[in-house]
C-alpha cells in the first residue's frame, strides 16, 4: 500500500489460551439488557421482542492485566462483566442451530460504561455512543477455543471489585442465548472471523474509582483482571 498520508490503524489482537497464536480483532458488537435482573436494575422492562446492539471501536480493546485509565468526561464510570464470543467462520443469515459452529471461542470481557452520559442520552432518546464507545473500555481475556469450552449453558459468571463479589450469575440467565444472538446479528452483518460479541452483563453493575481492581471469571472461559488508573 503506497502513499498513505497518515499511519493506518493497527488492529488489536487477543491471545488464545494455551497457544502462542493470536486473534486479530475485527468489529466489537455488544448486546444490551440481556439479563433480566440487570434490565430491572437499569429501570427497564424486559421485552422478548428482539435483541439490540451497540458497538465499540476495535481500538477500545485492551489486554488482560492492564491498567485502564478512568475515562474522561464522566463522574460515574461503571463496570459490566460479560461473556465474550469470538466468531471464527463467516456467518450471514445463519440459523440458531448452525450458529455455534461459527464460534472460534469464548472469553471474559468488561464493557466499561460512562453511566451518567448513557442515561442522559437515553432520557433524551439520543444515541448512547459516548456512553459506551470509550477508549480503553473493552478489556478482554485470552480466548478459550470452543472445543475446550464446550457450549454456553449454566456456567457461572462472577466479578469481584477489590475482592468483593459484585456480579454473580449463570450463563443460562441470558435472555438471548448465544445462538440466538449470532443468528439475529447475522441478519444485519456478514459476520467474519475476528468479530467479537460482548453478550451483556448480569445484575450488580457499579461505579469504579482509581486504584480499584476488577477481577472476573467465567467457568471454563478463563479470567480477566484490570486495574483502574488515574483519570486520563
Ligand atoms: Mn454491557
Amino acid at each position: 500500500m503506497s502513499n498513505l498520508i497518515f499511519p493506518a490503524l493497527q488492529v488489536p489482537t487477543l491471545p488464545i489460551a494455551g497457544s502462542s497464536d493470536r486473534i486479530p480483532v475485527q468489529r466489537v458488537f455488544c448486546v444490551g439488557r440481556n439479563y433480566e435482573d440487570h434490565a430491572k436494575e437499569m429501570g427497564q422492562q424486559v421485552e422478548r421482542d428482539e435483541p439490540f446492539y451497540f458497538t465499540k471501536s476495535p481500538e477500545s480493546v485492551v489486554q488482560d492485566g492492564s491498567v485502564i485509565p478512568y475515562a474522561s468526561a464522566t463522574t460515574n464510570y461503571h463496570y459490566e462483566f460479560e461473556l465474550v464470543v469470538v466468531i471464527g467462520k463467516p456467518a450471514f443469515n445463519v440459523s440458531k442451530e448452525e450458529a455455534l459452529s461459527k464460534v472460534f471461542g469464548y472469553g471474559c470481557g468488561l464493557d466499561m460504561t460512562r453511566r451518567d452520559l448513557q442515561l442522559k442520552k437515553r432520557a433524551k432518546q439520543l444515541p448512547w455512543d459516548i456512553g459506551k464507545d470509550i477508549e480503553y473500555s473493552a478489556p478482554i481475556s485470552a480466548i478459550v477455543p470452543a472445543d475446550k469450552f464446550g457450549t454456553p449453558a449454566n456456567q457461572r459468571i462472577e466479578m469481584r471489585q477489590n475482592g468483593v463479589t459484585k456480579q454473580d450469575a449463570t450463563l443460562n440467565q441470558l435472555i438471548w442465548s448465544v445462538p440466538e444472538i449470532i443468528s439475529h446479528l447475522s441478519t444485519m452483518y456478514h459476520l467474519r472471523p475476528g468479530d467479537v460479541i460482548l453478550t451483556g452483563t448480569p445484575a450488580g453493575v457499579g461505579a469504579v474509582k482509581a486504584g480499584d481492581v476488577l477481577e472476573g471469571t467465567i467457568e471454563g472461559a478463563g479470567s480477566l483482571k484490570v486495574t483502574i488508573g488515574e483519570p486520563v
